[in-house]
């Protein structure tokens, strides 16, 4: 709807997964404490494009891994002005609760009430003032503008290390090599785990695990996959398992290959039906515990921020991928299966439009 004399701006509203449509809508209005961002660029997640978690949402602007110019400020706003280049994080719990004290900062009561506006497949975004205070964090020059969009995946992953404790020696299996899967294959090889063995059924994307650092890629279903992973390992089975996809299937192979003490840990959310089949008595003589790991804290995107501002750690060769808002359903049709890319980047006011505060 056109309100008559409102400001307007381009959003991606999703219908379903394959009813993505750019729509002019109302530019957010600020509350105070909030800040209008100008979205330069947002990564574009497999979970963006999980249809169950999507159903739930339409129409909804997805897009969570987003990295803008700050365009309005209210006057509660302190240290953030406008003009400066940020990373916003889409969701912050409250650090004051039971949980928060414990560092489960994503199961905070707050965590799901808090929310980007509309969300980062848009031109512009309200950031609350919650998020304004606890998780916002301006760029340094040497961080390029695609480069801060992995500073939301990269807490994800570098939260789930922490669950994992991986440490210098660990045998680390990634079960499937999607983006995410990659970056934490370097991740493992960032923190010295050896070996790092990756497993998926599409063959491009064991190559690339091997390119960047995998020191064994198997095909679940190649019929030697059992001695593969046990010879890799010593004939213990791996001891940090990070399971990718979100179904049954890796979850339940994960488990059959744990090593004694190993930690299985889920990265992404099933279905809310799904359900896993395992054998206590297999898991208790071994101690195996299954763990899961959602979402990042504030603690999280900071330390993301620091290892990509440090160089070090390449994020940048995962995208594959560039689209306007015209592009966004293509952008998750593709997310859906990446069986044929990487990361897609979204450029809301378009590829190669330089976005200046005004
Ligand atoms: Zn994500
Ligand atoms: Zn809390």
């Amino acid at each position: 709807m056109n309100v008559k004399g409102a400001a307007m701006m381009n959003a991606a509203r999703a219908y379903s997964l394959d009813d993505v449509r750019v729509e002019e809508v109302p530019l957010p209005r600020l509350e105070p404490g909030d800040i209008l961002v100008q979205v330069v660029v947002c990564g574009v997640c497999s979970s963006d494009a999980m249809d169950w978690y999507v159903s739930r949402k339409v129409p909804v602007v997805l897009g969570h891994e987003p990295v803008g110019i700050v365009h309005q400020v209210t006057p509660e706003v302190e240290g953030i002005e406008v003009g400066d280049r940020v990373f916003f994080h889409h969701h912050v719990p409250c650090m004051e609760c039971r949980l928060c004290q414990r560092g489960q900062y994503t199961s905070c009561r707050r965590f799901r009430e808090t929310s980007l506006d509309p969300g980062g497949f848009a031109e512009f975004v309200r950031v609350s003032a919650q998020i304004v205070r606890l998780d916002v964090l301006k760029l340094p020059n040497q961080i390029s503008d695609e480069s801060a969009a992995f500073i939301e995946p990269l807490a994800c992953s570098l939260r789930a290390f922490g669950k994992l404790d991986v440490v210098s020696g660990s045998s680390v299996w990634v079960i499937g090599a999607g983006p995410m899967g990659l970056m934490n294959v370097r991740l493992a090889r960032y923190f010295g785990a050896k070996p790092i063995i990756v497993s998926d059924p599409i063959e491009v994307r064991r190559d690339f695990a091997e390119e960047v650092g995998a020191d064994l890629a198997l095909d679940p279903g190649q019929p030697d996959f059992d001695e593969r992973m046990a010879e890799a390992t010593d004939g213990w089975g791996a001891e940090k398992i990070i399971v990718m996809p979100g179904a049954v299937e890796p979850i339940e192979h994960g488990l059959t290959h744990a090593a004694p003490g190993a930690i299985v840990l889920v990265y992404t959310p099933t279905p809310p039906e799904a359900t896993v089949a395992y054998r206590p008595h297999d898991l208790y003589f071994k101690e195996v515990t299954i763990t899961h790991s959602y979402s990042a804290g504030p603690v999280d995107t900071r330390e993301a921020l620091d290892l990509l501002a440090g160089g070090e750690f390449e994020v940048e060769d995962l995208i594959t991928h560039r689209f306007g808002l015209d592009g966004v359903g293509e952008a998750l049709r593709l997310a859906k299966t990446h069986d044929e890319s990487l990361r897609a980047m979204i450029y809301p006011h378009g590829i190669g439009v330089e976005v200046k505060a005004i």
